[in-house]
């Protein structure tokens, strides 16, 4: 199959009138100009989006149902992590052994229950806990658990950063008071991301002692970012893109009632109110969970905030599946899938292909 793109976006530049052929999922090759029998992409196309931290969408729970995935593959994103809010152990790896992948989810982000009490947020604090080794292997074990989030700070937080990056876990330090010194202790037992920056930690990230002013200014940390214009105002993003630019990981942190209306919903077991498509706990107030999607982000990030297309790709697209180590997706190239997204002019979505194949 060959598709004819006037313009392909991607992590490292832009190229026009190009026409990419796909075989068996995968792109074959990119060859200037149009070929006849080519189907015509009418718009930018940039590669699917990859969303490292998501808890649902469309009414279904990542955690529990496939569906969540197929809601989030309609509005590009072709590589994502299913997300788990803390839960006890039993009843994270009795989901884990039973959880069904949608098409586009390669694996799942544990983000509980190993934070901190000070910085929970929408996580029941009576679920939180300190690693043991012996629970850490039987997370591994499932080969499912792709990334975890961890509060360097708590007993037992470094060595199980250290045994879970020796198995192929991205570790992301979050929902955390970490000081500076353990942020760098949790960096050399092998910490590579901050789970959503700016939520759920401290806040001033003019000071380097904290975990945010570690992580912006004195780190090389990849960092995720919630681009809602609510979680982080728009105006302290633009702080961070400038400190950080080359180390955004944009994700949704969407809840299972992303793309749902206005109304009262369940965060794993805590009950939540959305108004204006901005959800919190019904008790205590905090944010819990975003109804954001890839596109809506990543239209905000060009749009809004006058990040280029190539940056935002980057951001979007190419950087978390390095972080993922997933090396057959983020980027159009040859021997990529051949998953990307049709852009119109104002960065709308307009059409996902999920290897070569339309999603509708
Ligand atoms: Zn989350």
């Amino acid at each position: 199959m060959k598709f004819f793109a006037p313009q392909i976006i991607t992590g490292s530049g832009v190229q026009k009138e190009r026409t990419i052929q796909v075989e068996n999922g995968l792109i074959t090759s990119i060859d200037f100009g149009s070929a006849a029998d080519a189907i015509n992409l009418n718009g930018s196309v940039i590669p699917g989006f990859v969303d490292i931290h998501c808890h649902g969408g469309g009414g279904f729970d990542s955690s529990v149902d496939p569906r969540a995935g197929e809601f989030h593959l309609k509005t590009g994103t072709t590589t994502m992590l299913a997300s788990f809010v803390s839960e006890p152990i039993n009843s994270i790896v009795a989901k884990l052994e039973k959880l069904e992948f949608a098409r586009n989810v390669i694996g799942v982000h544990l983000e509980g229950p190993y934070i901190s009490h000070a910085h929970c947020g929408a996580h029941k604090a009576e679920y939180l806990t300190n690693p043991i080794k012996s629970d850490l292997e039987k997370f591994v074990a499932t080969k499912k658990v792709k990334h975890i989030t961890i509060a360097p700070e708590i007993e037992g937080a470094l060595d199980a950063i250290k045994y879970l990056s020796q198995n192929e876990v991205l570790v992301a330090i979050g929902h955390s008071a970490a000081n500076s010194d353990v942020v760098n202790l949790a960096i050399d037992n092998g910490a590579k991301i901050v789970t959503h920056l700016y939520n759920g930690m401290k806040k001033d990230y003019s000071d380097k002692s904290t975990l945010i002013g570690s992580a912006l200014h004195d780190s090389n940390l990849g960092l995720e970012l919630i681009l809602d214009g609510v979680h982080v105002p728009l105006q302290i993003i633009k702080d961070i893109i400038a400190a950080a630019n080359t180390r955004i990981i944009g994700i949704t942190d969407a809840a299972p009632f992303a793309g749902q209306v206005d109304g009262e919903y369940l965060l794993g077991e805590l009950p939540v109110q959305v108004v204006d498509q901005v959800a919190r706990l019904k008790t205590g107030g905090a944010l819990a969970g975003s109804t954001l999607t890839m596109d809506k982000a990543f239209a905000t990030a060009i749009n809004l905030l006058g990040i280029n297309p190539v940056d935002a790709v980057q951001m979007y697209c190419t950087r978390p599946a390095f972080y993922l180590a997933a090396k057959n997706v983020g980027d159009i190239a040859i021997g990529k899938k051949a998953n990307f997204l049709v852009m119109n002019d104002e960065w709308q979505l307009k059409q996902v292909y999920f290897e070569g194949e339309l999603v509708s």
